[in-house]
């Protein structure tokens, strides 16, 4: 049933699409993502069949919209070889319209990267790369339970270098096992000595369903600990020319043009997005009909690559209001920018008074400050991020 109070003032956001690559050379402790340790060989033909099979059977929920950005993650994406990136990009072009402008990510891990070249990733069509480097400590990656050494994060940053590919980002973890501050630091200093385009910094966290949940390795830095790792760190990100747009995420500033990553940005800020591939998830705005849906696809490869009814999905709902305000505000309150206030009625089809009670709150708790276009987030607030997304539920 259309949601008749959302369809005045719903619209379609812009639309990002995701493709998830669901192999790992093996499977990290700490990884809750749907990744499968790899059995054999990979079906690269047959997968990317099916991600275009995906794609074609959800184009009609976003029939004339164009995809603003492509994101291609998992998993392990650089184990597929140039030539199959490029044949899913193409056929992604091939059925939906993507903007020239669009931003195409991939993401690579050290030591999985002997197929081609980064040249040959660029000439496939990817623009950004998103490197998994994680730490510098090869002690660190083995606890881990990453397959690289710090000397192939530093090989896959020459490798892109001399590809000229300057669009990259390295994902780097606090809070390790046993790491001191000045450990942490140094880790990050070497991530910047890289120079990449962008930092994805965040905490090491015990996700349940893996291993670390089950027997978590000893030596995990205590609250106190993790704060001053994380507040050392802030200073040294922000002295060497990134700035935090979102709990996790730095962009360099001293370059041309913006390196924040527009496709997170486009989650952050609750856009559209369609997810091919196992477990993919989706989420797109019906504003004709006034109702904004969530979709998922088979999860284990074998399903997913099964497809017994032709639709891949094995899951799909529409978002009640509760949901619509909560998701809204869990997302763009990540932001170091606030909510843009204006998205709130375009992107949920909600009236401002829905929140107005929970907004008073969160205000006279000081964990929200009025500012004009935007509520941001105070300095209390975002040490108590959960507290104040939790008001929104
Ligand atoms: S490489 Fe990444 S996706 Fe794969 S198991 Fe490790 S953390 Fe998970």
């Amino acid at each position: 049933m259309p949601q008749s109070q959302t369809q005045a003032q719903l619209s379609n956001p812009p639309l990002s699409l995701y493709i998830h690559i669901p192999w790992c050379v093996r499977k990290c402790p700490y990884c809750d993502f749907n990744s499968h340790a790899l059995k054999g060989e990979i079906p690269f033909s047959r997968y990317i069949e099916a991600l275009l099979k995906d794609l074609e059977a959800d184009l009609p929920q976003v029939w004339g919209r164009q995809v603003h950005s492509i994101f291609i993650g998992g998993g392990t994406p650089s184990l597929f070889p140039a030539a199959a990136i490029a044949e899913l990009i193409s056929g992604v072009r091939a059925r939906i319209s993507v903007s020239p402008a669009a931003e195409i990510t991939m993401e690579a891990n050290p030591g999985t990267l002997e197929h081609d070249s980064f040249t040959a990733y660029l000439e496939a069509g990817i623009n950004r790369f998103s490197l998994g480097a994680q730490s510098f400590s090869d002690r660190q990656l083995k606890t881990l339970g990453r397959i690289h050494a710090s000397d192939e994060i530093l090989q896959a940053v020459a490798g892109l270098k001399s590809a000229g590919a300057e669009n990259f980002n390295l994902d780097l973890m606090f809070g390790l096992p046993g790491q001191t501050q000045s450990q942490a630091l140094a880790d990050l200093q070497a991530a910047i000595d890289c120079s990449p385009s962008h930092i994805s910094h965040y905490q090491l966290t015990m996700e349940p369903n893996t291993l670390f949940a089950h027997k978590p390795p000893p030596g995990l830095p205590d609250n106190d600990q993790l704060a001053d790792i994380q507040d050392s760190c802030a200073v040294l990100l922000q002295s060497a020319g990134f700035v935090q747009y979102e709990v996790s995420a730095w962009a360099r500033t001293a370059r041309q043009g913006d390196n924040r990553s527009q496709h997170n940005l486009n989650y952050w800020r609750f856009g559209d997005y369609l997810g091919v591939g196992a477990g993919a998830h989706a989420k797109i705005t019906l504003a004709a009909e006034g109702r904004v849906v969530r979709m998922a696809k088979h999860r284990h490869p074998d399903a997913y690559l099964e497809d017994r009814d032709g639709t891949f999905i094995c899951e799909q709902r529409q978002l009640e209001n509760k949901d619509l305000v909560f998701e809204f505000f869990l997302n763009q309150l990540r932001l170091k920018a606030g909510v843009r206030k204006a998205d709130f009625p375009a992107r949920t089809g909600l009236p401002w008074q829905q929140v107005a009670g929970q907004v008073k709150q969160a205000m006279e708790e000081g964990l929200l400050t009025d500012q004009g276009e935007y509520l941001s987030t105070s300095n209390r607030g975002w040490q108590h991020l959960n507290t104040l997304q939790a008001i929104f539920l």
